[in-house]
């Protein structure tokens, strides 16, 4: 029986001498301490002896099991903290690498646009002011001199939700709303910035797109103060060497009416593609307030008049950045929106 204990005792240790993993640890654990054991076994066996011999046995069984217990335990306690090692030294972190920087967005090109524009005439005193996209046929087009059946209305196709709501084709509501809102006769200098809706798709024309309107009213306020004022904006924006040129046009709520080009961008004049040989660019639209408007808004003509004006953001957007398709603007392609 000792003999046999002692070669077993042997076999284990050096069993456990050579083991390298937590599993087959474990293996070894269930080959000698198991239920089923060789150590379990010999226990069992412990019957078949003597009483005298038995509690001698006993004991030298029970010294191995606790030895191998305590190898056991100690063993697993060093392959526990190799691998602590192991972790520690593949998932070290440098601390002193740079961090990767987060990609920063920017604005929008018609954002930066629309900024310029409203900055130029914030210098100039005006305030800005913004109305729904929503709008009645009243303040869409009845409060601007073009009754229901008006031919005019055709250049200004829009969305309608109803006979009566509509979403805006311009933003000249908010004149109407910024008129109704104020004290008659009183002065006036907005801008009102917002996007409208049309009927249109094409490389120069959007269902959605962006407008700036503009609103002087005052005493004496002359075709002078139009004229010097969107002269110095059409400056400020496309720089000092363009000429501007004043045509007659038609607006039925601006009466005179004049359109307002530049000399082209692209070719300083001489005729090109862009400006279809003709070397002027058409950027915004003009007049003085018609009076049936100032009226219909508790305005006298009799007192006071006004000039207005409108010009789409994406056209100026357009000739400044030397783009020839509107769609680019809103196709959110990251590859055209970094070059701004
Ligand atoms: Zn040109």
């Amino acid at each position: 029986m000792e003999q046999e204990l002692k070669a077993l005792r042997e076999t284990a240790l050096q069993a456990l001498s050579e083991v390298a993993g937590k599993e087959a640890l474990n293996e070894l654990k269930v080959k000698y301490l198991g239920k089923k054991g060789l150590l379990t076994g010999v226990l069992r066996g412990l019957g078949a002896l003597s009483p005298e011999e038995r509690p001698r046995a006993g004991q030298i069984v029970n010294e191995v099991r606790n030895e191998i217990e305590q190898i056991i335990a100690a063993k697993l306690e060093v392959l526990k903290q190799a691998e602590v090692a192991r972790k520690l030294a593949s998932e070290t972190i440098d601390v002193t690498l740079p961090g990767r920087p987060a990609a920063l967005g920017h604005l929008h090109p018609l954002t930066l646009t629309l900024n310029r524009i409203k900055d130029t005439f914030m210098r100039l005193g005006f305030e800005v002011a913004e109305g729904p996209e929503v709008e009645t046929d009243y303040h869409s087009f009845e409060a601007l001199n073009l009754p229901k059946d008006h031919p005019a209305r055709d250049m200004q196709d829009t969305f309608y939700i109803t006979n009566e709501i509509l979403l805006r084709p311009h933003t000249s509501p908010v004149q109407i709303r910024t008129m109704q809102s104020s004290v008659p006769n009183q002065p006036i200098r907005i801008i009102a910035p917002g996007k409208v809706y049309r009927r249109d798709y094409d490389a120069t024309h959007s269902p959605m797109f962006q407008q700036v309107e503009g609103l002087v009213v005052d005493q004496d306020i002359s075709f002078a103060d139009l004229k010097g004022t969107l002269e110095l904006f059409s400056r400020e924006i496309f720089g000092n060497s363009v000429s501007v040129r004043f045509r007659p046009s038609f607006f039925p709520f601006t009466e005179p009416s004049a359109e307002v080009d530049i000399s082209c961008v692209m070719c300083a004049g001489k005729g090109c593609r862009v400006c279809s040989g003709t070397g002027w660019l058409e950027i915004l639209g003009s007049g003085m307030v018609h009076p049936r408007v100032l009226e219909m808004s508790s305005f006298d003509p009799a007192k006071v008049s006004g000039f207005a004006f409108g010009m789409g953001v994406e056209r100026i957007a357009m000739l400044t950045y030397g783009i020839d398709d509107l769609r680019l603007f809103f196709d959110n392609d990251i590859r055209f929106l970094r070059q701004f």
